[in-house]
């Protein structure tokens, strides 16, 4: 398998870097790559570029950076809020959420969410080990966990929130998506759906609107994958193609 790798460094022809202790361990150890070897590198900024591995020892992994292969483009401006789950389908989430071009994932804590906390070190390392295998140029950002309530409070109301309502109380997503452009987020409530109370906040909010994925009460992982692949394709991706071979 080729090595892509997320890094925090400027990238630009000749530059010599040495990737930090955990990153350095994964290509030397998990990835047993070897001096000579080339690598993808990318770092949500500068595009993508070829570098070559001059060093797997001991001292921290080094190598130099050759040629861009891709200049860094507009990539549509999607949110998912997603109320934590149990541990392994957050993971899953979280995965599918980069894979599927989100721009961020927000961990948003909602009256029937059963997680107390989430383990932000863990999702960023699952967006970003995502976002190299998938061959993105960004990884998504991880919005610091917060109350329901607050999110909304502090929401900007230029960006479309829109609510996976498994009650029945919205029209269906691809309709939404269809006509919609601009910023964009999707709010999955966790496996309890969401309050009562939280359904009337959402419902009277201007920048919101809820919205549907049909008849059958999926598990909120389901709903978030399923809401995000219709979003990314009715009102995402649109300028999207195909990079030649
Ligand atoms: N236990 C709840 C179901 C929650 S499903 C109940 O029985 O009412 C978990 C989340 O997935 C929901 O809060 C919602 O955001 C989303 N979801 C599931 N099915 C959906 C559907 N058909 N349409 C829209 N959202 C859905």
């Amino acid at each position: 398998m080729s090595l892509r790798l997320f890094v925090p460094f400027d990238l630009a022809a000749g530059a010599g870097l040495v990737l930090a202790r955990e990153q350095s361990h994964y290509v030397a150890t998990v990835m047993r790559a070897r001096a000579g070897q080339a690598v993808a590198l990318f770092n949500g900024r500068d595009g993508e570029w070829l570098a070559v591995l001059d060093d797997v020892g001991k001292g921290g992994v080094r190598l130099t950076v050759g040629a861009q292969t891709r200049p860094q483009a507009p990539e549509p401006d999607i949110w998912l809020l997603a109320a934590p789950l149990k541990k392994d389908n957050t993971d899953l989430v979280a995965e599918k959420a980069a894979e599927l071009g989100a721009s961020a994932l927000w961990p948003v804590f909602t009256r029937r969410t059963n997680a107390a906390r989430v383990n932000a070190e863990r999702l960023r390392a699952h967006l970003m080990e995502a976002a190299e295998q998938c061959e993105r140029l960004t990884v998504p950002e991880l919005k610091p966990p917060a109350a329901l309530d607050q999110v909304l409070a502090g929401w900007d109301s230029g960006r479309t929130l829109l609510f996976l309502d498994e009650g029945g109380s919205g029209a269906p997503l691809p309709e939404v998506a269809a006509g919609l452009s601009g910023k964009l987020a999707l709010l999955v409530g966790p496996e309890g759906g969401f309050a009562p109370e939280e359904r009337d906040l959402l419902l009277r909010l201007p920048f919101a609107r809820a919205v549907s994925l049909g008849p059958r009460i999926l598990r909120a992982e389901t709903a978030a994958i399923a809401a995000l692949a219709v979003v990314q394709a009715l009102a995402g991706d649109w300028k999207w193609r195909p990079r030649q071979a």
